[in-house]
């Protein structure tokens, strides 16, 4: 998005910095020498940090920036934290609505012309297991419960969080997920979450169903697609994927029991990004707190 990106800065700045706006596949090493900031969705094959002291994640994900070897001490990760958890929200609440309601059901005997009555499942009958009770997973919570569902959160401290009926640690959600009649995941991909939802996670569940919002990789997609053919996932709505775009010879691509989107749950618009990035600077430039920052070691 760098051409929106410069109308935008080009415009509206008037700090005076000095930017170049390149597409990541023409960023050569002579760009990355010259900057002291670094701005985009994941760094290009050549990044080196040189003189760099800012690295910034047009993303709320930061899996590929952590990647990188040897980051220097003196140089921070911060990352584009914006409406994403309306945006999830929204796309959580539709297709449990849709589900709740029959929206495929009647749209069939509609086209059979048949008169087939069923009874909407009310949202605050629901239990829901949200993985995640950062910035993404407490708008989530926090929609919900209104709706009346129990929410229960699962995170890496099990911290309480006023979004949340309850929140526990990974390791000890399982009564909870048990019982869950929707599971939705929002976690960061590091070393601990990559394929945490494998086989024996998926043996814990009893018919729920699963929405990934979170990243591709935290899921075993062959133990996914046996969970759902062996109905203990009755349903998985999928926004994130370890391969992007999606191999048109991926087989979940044909399955009947789950929704595939790309990548689009929680969109970055050029709009938000370059508020969050200014902001971001002048926190740093002011020297103030800046709640987006990365923790390198914890890896988001
Ligand atoms: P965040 O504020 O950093 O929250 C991360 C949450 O994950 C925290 O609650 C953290 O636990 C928990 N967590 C991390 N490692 C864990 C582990 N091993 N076990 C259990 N919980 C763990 O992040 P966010 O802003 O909510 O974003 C979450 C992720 O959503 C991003 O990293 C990105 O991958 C994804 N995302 C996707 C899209 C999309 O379009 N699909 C858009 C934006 C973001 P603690 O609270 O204990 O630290």
């Amino acid at each position: 998005m760098y051409k929106e990106l410069e109308g935008i800065i080009e415009r509206e700045d008037k700090r005076g910095k000095t930017f170049r706006y390149v597409d990541e596949k023409n960023i050569n090493d002579e760009d990355l020498k010259w900057a002291d900031a670094y701005m985009s969705f994941y760094p290009v094959e050549n990044f080196a940090f040189h003189q760099m002291k800012w690295v910034h994640s047009l993303g709320a994900g930061v899996d590929r920036y952590v990647k990188l070897d040897s980051w220097k001490d003196d140089v921070i990760l911060t990352r584009t934290v914006c409406s994403f958890g309306a945006r999830m929200s929204e796309y959580c609440l539709s297709y449990m609505l849709s589900e709740l309601q029959y929206h495929v059901a009647f749209q069939k005997a509609q086209r059979e012309k048949k008169w087939e009555p069923l009874e909407p499942v009310l949202l605050s009958s629901q239990k829901v297991v949200i993985y995640g009770t950062g910035e993404i997973g407490q708008s989530i919570a926090e929609m919900l419960k209104r709706f009346g569902v129990q929410v229960t959160g699962v995170s890496r401290s099990g911290k309480s969080n006023q979004h949340f009926h309850q929140v526990v640690a990974t390791g000890d959600e399982a009564s909870h997920v048990k019982q869950a009649d929707w599971i939705i995941n929002t976690l960061p991909l590091t070393p601990e979450t990559n394929r945490m939802f494998n086989a024996e996670w998926m043996n814990i569940l009893q018919g729920a169903y699963f929405i990934n919002v979170g990243r591709g990789a935290t899921v075993d997609t062959v133990s996914l697609i046996e969970a759902i053919n062996t109905r203990r996932i009755k349903k998985a709505f999928l926004d994130v994927f370890e391969v992007e775009p999606l191999p048109q010879s991926d087989m979940l691509w044909e399955h009947e029991n789950i929704v595939i989107t790309p990548h689009i749950s929680a969109v970055t618009t050029p709009k938000e990004a370059v508020a969050c990035f200014f902001d971001t600077l002048d926190r740093i430039e002011a020297d103030k707190p800046l709640e987006n920052k990365v923790d390198l070691n914890r890896g988001y």
